[in-house]
């Protein structure tokens, strides 16, 4: 079922009835992201549930999946890489209550009269989960394709193959 988020939500409000919101996100929307991202193409599957634990703290239970495009370090090329976040956020009205916070939580600091915008904290926990250095988890580096072409095709007793050639092979594959 696709549906949209509330823009505004009133997490403590929702933490005393135990809402639920479930819906999608695009991620073009989210512009702090979209500089690490390839293309900005895709949707993140949102679910958030609202409620107070045994201990009386406020929590949201989220859980964000998407597919995100990034950029590999190595050959520049588009890498995808599927992210499924699963976190426990403690409600807190002020940065001087997080110590205060049971290990299992990460703060969400929601100050009086604050209607926070839940794409907001699905965006900073997409940043949080972003690989510091994106790669292939393969050789992907063009360069040591066309050596090992070339390598090939001498054992073969063929001409080298220019990397050009190599090139113009893969794009007419797709
Ligand atoms: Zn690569």
């Amino acid at each position: 079922m696709r549906q949209q988020l509330p823009k505004e939500i009133d997490p403590f409000r929702f933490a005393n009835t135990g809402r639920e919101l479930e819906g999608e996100l695009a991620l073009d929307k989210m512009t702090r992201l979209a500089e690490s991202l390839h293309h900005t193409e895709g949707q993140v599957t949102v679910s958030m549930k609202f409620d107070i634990d045994g201990t009386g703290t406020p929590y949201m239970h989220g859980h964000f999946a998407t597919t995100l495009s990034l950029t590999c370090e190595r050959c520049m090329q588009e890498l995808t890489v599927p992210v499924e976040i699963d976190t426990m956020l403690g409600l807190v009205r002020h940065e001087k209550l997080v110590e205060g916070l049971a290990e299992q939580y990460e703060p969400w600091i929601i100050e009086d009269g604050e209607l926070p915008d839940p794409a907001t904290v699905v965006e900073d926990e997409l940043i949080l989960a972003l690989p510091l250095v994106p790669k292939h988890d393969y050789d992907c580096l063009p360069e040591e394709a066309w050596f090992a072409g070339d390598k090939e095709n001498e054992e073969k007793g063929d001409k080298p193959a220019s990397p050009f050639a190599v090139l113009s092979a893969l794009k007419s594959k797709k």
